[in-house]
């Protein structure tokens, strides 16, 4: 009996040893060390994952912040229950998401979005930091036609704290029909914490809820 358990206990720490396989990546003066604790994961998608990662993370660190970290984890997790997270230059994916969702490898282009936004603590509302990801996955997104994620049209009912899709549409119809360049702004005094409600004013020379308004009354973008 002991020896069973012995031979059992072995054995599991045999195949979660097994399961763990860390690969390190350099490209350009990035590092991406990519952590798989799925056995059964495509390498094929690991591939696609590592590539998206060297292709989207210069694009926004260029765009947003080239102070980013130049070292980023990625931790494809299964014990993780949501879909993907991002802290202190780490990105937990969910193994079963993305066995469910293989086309969707533009989740990294949100989350590394995180690591560029670095607010820390910010003063700014978690709606605008939500929102700006989700922008950034649209502008510099590879494969979101694939993947079917889109910007999905304005429906009454919603308002711009609603963050991600929502607060991203919001801010391309901003650029468009306001002030080009409004979201680079906004991100950089995120990042400063220098971010009141004023901003949109002194940027557009209407206030966050007049924009929102006028909005609602000519969504097209
Ligand atoms: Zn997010």
């Amino acid at each position: 009996m002991k020896k069973s358990l012995l031979t059992l206990l072995f054995f599991c720490c045999f195949i979660a040893a097994k399961a763990q396989q860390t690969n390190v990546y350099n490209q350009n003066g990035y590092k991406l060390i990519f952590v798989n604790y799925d056995a059964t994961f495509d390498p094929t998608l690991q591939q696609r994952m590592v590539k998206t990662f060297f292709t989207v993370y210069p694009e926004l660190a260029n765009a947003y912040n080239k102070n980013t970290l130049k070292t980023v984890t990625m931790v494809i997790d299964t014990a993780y229950k949501g879909v993907a997270a991002t802290a202190n230059g780490k990105v937990t994916i969910s193994y079963k998401w993305m066995h469910q969702h293989p086309e969707d490898i533009d989740v990294i282009t949100h989350e590394v979005m995180h690591i560029v936004q670095d607010y820390g603590d910010s003063n700014g509302p978690g709606w605008l930091t939500e929102g700006i990801a989700d922008y950034a996955r649209f502008k510099f997104g590879v494969n979101n036609d694939a993947a079917k994620w889109s910007l999905h049209d304005y429906k009454a009912g919603q308002n711009y704290t609603d963050a991600y899709r929502t607060t991203a549409r919001f801010l391309v119809w901003i650029e468009a029909k306001y002030k080009p360049g409004i979201v680079v702004e906004l991100d950089s005094q995120m990042r400063k914490h220098t971010y009141t409600d004023d901003i949109w004013k002194q940027q557009t020379g209407k206030t966050l809820d007049e924009l929102w308004k006028n909005y609602t009354e000519n969504p097209a973008i």
